[in-house]
């Protein structure tokens, strides 16, 4: 896998393993089953049957001894159940997860080609309150621990019977307000489940010194940053959390995340007709992000019930890009897949709980 030193405290703190153990790393599955009184080989047999074989209860790990499965049926390995399932016409798959309390998050399974990818949740809810985001608009109620991230994707591996390629952070919740736990997912899913870096996607609106301190862990993961407009004022207007935390400084953090990684960022942008989708607008920000090492990934506003923005006509939208081009501002534009199936952020959970 990657030779890249990946976020050593996370494995350094294998003295206090407490299960749920999905999320475990082998060296700490190995400390936890001698804890147990067990040989340490049968860390290496808990990871094999934690990530490869799926298994959702450590008592059925039939290599270990009777005995030993009996006592751990009472240990919790942290797998959630599947709530409810909505299968859209192109096969995406979009899932409502019920942690160990009772909690309901979303993920999707996204099959295109050789790919599977997962876009995962990490947090039940969301504060950042944008205008146009249906979690947003349901309130935030917690962070989710390692083992509910790491899940997310072992339970779609398992439904589709399908390796997953890639994973995008990209579901419910902003993953720098939960960054010690994003980065143990991260670990995890590069290292036990075998998913590569640079098939890992992180996607954030901005929290303040947060871009900076993840450059400091030099993953080769890539970083998508939620712009949405190209000036402050209109920022502000579109995602309140922006208030207190300028645009020039959120690129002085993206330029400084280029710099440390040697990774490129990827901006997002959605695109509201008659907001932010006019031709100046796109000019403003090729100006912005010129000499900038970075990809503008334009996403068509996937409408939700609360709010009466308006997805752009194609033209509009190829108006949009062609700007950027000639600009020579990398660019493309992400169709949201699976729409029939309740698609924009967090809106199967409203309509389904
Ligand atoms: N909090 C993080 C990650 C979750 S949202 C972030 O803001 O980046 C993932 C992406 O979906 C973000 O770019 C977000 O702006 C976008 N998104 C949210 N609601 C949307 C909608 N109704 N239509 C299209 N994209 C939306």
């Amino acid at each position: 896998m990657s030779a890249t030193p990946l976020i050593s405290s996370v494995d350094s703190r294998t003295s206090e393993i407490i299960p749920p153990l999905v999320g475990a790393s082998l060296a700490e599955l190995s400390t936890w089953v001698q804890q147990q009184g067990q040989p340490a080989y049968r860390g290496k047999q808990l990871h094999e049957w934690i990530y490869q074989k799926g298994v959702r209860s450590l008592c059925d790990i039939s290599v270990f001894p009777k005995q030993w499965r009996a006592e751990l049926a009472k240990i919790s390995i942290g797998r959630s159940n599947i709530h409810h399932r909505a299968v859209a016409p192109d096969g995406t798959i979009k899932y409502l997860l019920q942690l160990t309390d009772g909690q309901i998050i979303e993920t999707v399974g996204i099959p295109t080609d050789k790919r599977l990818t997962v876009c995962v949740s990490t947090q039940v809810g969301c504060p950042m309150a944008c205008d146009f985001c249906a979690t947003g608009k349901g309130g935030y109620k917690r962070n989710l621990a390692r083992y509910e991230i790491v899940d997310q994707v072992l339970t779609v591996q398992e439904d589709f019977q399908q390796r997953v390629s890639h994973v995008v952070f990209m579901g419910m919740g902003e993953p720098l307000l939960n960054t010690e736990n994003v980065l143990a997912a991260l670990r995890s899913l590069n290292q036990d489940v075998g998913i590569g870096q640079r098939s890992l996607t992180v996607s954030t609106v901005g929290i303040r010194d947060r871009i900076r301190q993840l450059a400091q862990h030099h993953l080769q993961i890539t970083l998508a940053v939620s712009l949405h407009a190209p000036n402050q004022a209109l920022r502000e207007q579109l995602i309140p959390s922006a208030r207190p935390y300028p645009l020039e400084d959120l690129l002085a953090e993206c330029r400084e995340y280029v710099e440390i990684t040697g990774r490129r960022v990827s901006f997002e942008y959605i695109l509201l007709a008659g907001v932010n989708d006019l031709p100046e607008q796109a000019l403003e920000l090729a100006k912005r992000l010129r000499g900038f090492q970075s990809h503008v990934n334009l996403i068509p506003y996937n409408p939700i019930a609360e709010v009466d923005y308006k997805r752009p006509n194609r033209d509009r939208i190829q108006a949009f890009v062609n700007i950027l081009k000639q600009q020579q501002i990398a660019v493309s534009v992400r169709y949201s897949r699976g729409l029939e199936a309740d698609a924009a952020c967090g809106q199967l959970r409203i309509n389904k709980k």
